[in-house]
């Protein structure tokens, strides 16, 4: 049995729901012919906003719950709902994993036997969460092990979390899964303790002294941090639940519940041998496409050139990098005439951009954080009911590599996302925020800068100026200083809570 469609979607997350809403867009807003657009997912509901189930999901009170959170709730557009599939023409395959891909004959084959053909297939297959019996520690099957990718993992963890309140737990993992569940699991009031083997949390991003910050605030909240160290086993109770985690050195970790956040890889698997691979991810150019002209890859799966980076192949595993590449590749699947798809013209404007929230805080980064940190702003523990604002940006032969910022307004996020975009030197960097109203004290004479990086990027067109700061330290006093002095007095843009 069988059917063919021309275009499948070959997963049913954040990509997924982008990707169809671009193929919608591209019909002027009607539906799809029968038999013109599949998606195919195992999960059991429509594509959602998946960053939600690490925040507003897990929420003790007014939790996000769907349809609220369907793509593209974040992005303020439609919100696709099964109904807005069903309206538009496009057939949702849910709950079916599809076990073999035979790129040569176009077809896929699904567990339930069936085989679907496509014309075009798009591969958005995103990640799984790394599991520690991979590492050789077993128990993960455990009622009160959670980990945490999918709605049903988390809704097996909110059920864990409503069953030991006031108990504890130990998180395993420094990463961004691990502090948003650690400060979710704050929230539900389950004392928290983490572990991780590196040297601080978010080591692969964080500088020292930005983890420093955020160790403290999660620190007065309770939660205890174990660093340089590993769980190597756990003690298990008769009831399927586990008791407590045991560290490398002995000691042991008394656990109501345990949390995991280890790591992702990329769900490849299909397509290995298939398709050129690179960065633990499927190969694509600046159109999406694979090394098999009828296939493309989207959103975690894909590795893709940076125009920004250099051209630099990377692989994000970042919601607005799903968002992006999935409108990518439709864009360049129906207009495949249309310049602005073709490899390396439109790779310069995508700006590698992630965020996070926790608690009260939120951090928003552009770019890559190559080259010397330069942290700027107030890294002392807010006061009561305070917002801290603080960053760093990354300096590289004398240009903004990447910014991190805290608690940055809207306006001050757009302001230094343009400034990491059009490769602006540091002191250009202060000039961007001046050039949004936002003034600099000690500022001097400008002049109109240039873009030093090669090529102009989409939104580096228009005139903007130059501040004659000195690259380096002098520049990053003076960006201290502004946002010292700015800091509280600017107005904290409330984003829509997932
Ligand atoms: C808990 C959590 C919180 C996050 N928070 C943030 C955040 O704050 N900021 C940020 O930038 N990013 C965040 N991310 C990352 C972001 O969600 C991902 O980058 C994004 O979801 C990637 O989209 P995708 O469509 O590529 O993959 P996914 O959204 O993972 O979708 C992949 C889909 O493919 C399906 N699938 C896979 N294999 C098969 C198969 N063989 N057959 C059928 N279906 C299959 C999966 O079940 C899934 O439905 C978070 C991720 C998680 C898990």
């Amino acid at each position: 049995m069988g059917r063919a469609f021309g275009y499948v979607i070959l997963g049913g997350g954040v990509a997924a729901g982008y990707a169809a809403l671009e193929f919608v867009r591209h019909l002027d807003g009607g539906g799809a012919s029968p038999g013109e657009l599949c998606i195919i997912s195992d999960e059991a509901v429509a594509p959602y906003e998946r960053p939600a189930l690490s925040k507003g999901y897990l929420l003790p009170r007014g939790a996000a719950r769907l349809p609220g959170f369907h793509t593209c709730a974040g992005a303020n557009d439609e919100l696709l709902t099964e109904q807005w599939y069903k309206d538009h023409g496009i057939e949702l395959v849910l709950g079916t994993r599809v076990v073999s891909a035979d790129v040569r004959r176009k077809t896929l084959l699904t567990i339930t036997g069936e085989t679907i053909s496509y014309k075009t297939l798009i591969v958005a297959t995103g990640a799984r969460a790394l599991k520690l019996d991979e590492f050789g520690v077993h128990g993960s099957g455990a009622a009160n092990m959670c980990y945490l990718r999918s709605l049903e993992d988390a809704d097996k963890m909110v059920g864990v979390m409503r069953s030991c309140h006031g108990g504890n737990a130990v998180v395993i993992g420094g990463g961004y899964i691990g502090m948003e569940c650690a400060a979710a699991l704050v929230a539900n009031e389950i004392k928290v303790t983490m572990v991780f083997p590196g040297k601080h949390c978010m080591d692969r991003f964080f500088t020292p002294k930005i983890a420093e910050f955020y160790e403290n605030y999660y620190a007065a909240k309770g939660v205890t941090f174990i660093k340089g160290a590993r769980v190597t086993s756990f003690e298990a109770l008769s009831d399927g639940k586990v008791a407590a985690a045991i560290l490398r050195d002995g000691r042991r970790l008394p656990a109501d519940m345990v949390v995991v956040g280890i790591g992702a890889r990329a769900n490849t698997a299909l397509f290995d041998g298939q398709l050129a691979m690179e960065k633990g991810g499927i190969r694509v150019n600046g159109r999406m496409q694979t090394s098999d002209a009828a296939v493309y890859a989207v959103g975690d799966v894909a590795a893709f050139p940076v125009a920004l980076l250099g051209g630099d192949v990377r692989r994000f595993e970042h919601v607005d990098c799903a968002r992006r590449t999935a409108r990518r590749a439709v864009a360049a699947i129906l207009e495949p005439a249309d310049g602005a798809a073709e490899v390396g013209k439109n790779d310069s404007d995508y700006l590698p951009f992630f965020y996070s929230r926790v608690f009260a805080l939120s951090w928003q980064f552009y770019g890559d954080n190559v080259g010397e940190p330069v942290h700027f702003g107030d890294f002392s523990p807010p006061g009561a009911g305070g917002r801290p604002k603080f960053g760093a940006c990354w300096v590289s032969d004398g240009l903004v590599a990447g910014v991190f910022l805290e608690g940055g307004s809207q306006e001050e996020n757009e302001a230094v996302a343009s400034a990491v975009r059009c490769g602006a030197r540091i002191g250009d960097l202060a000039a961007e925020l001046e050039s949004r109203g936002l003034a600099l004290p000690g500022q001097e004479s400008r002049r109109k800068w240039t873009r030093p990086r090669g090529g102009l990027a989409a939104g580096c067109d228009r005139p903007t100026y130059a501040w004659h700061a000195t690259v380096g330290v002098a520049a990053a006093v003076s960006i201290a200083a502004f946002v010292y002095w700015y800091g509280w007095q600017a107005p904290y843009v409330v984003k829509r809570e997932l």
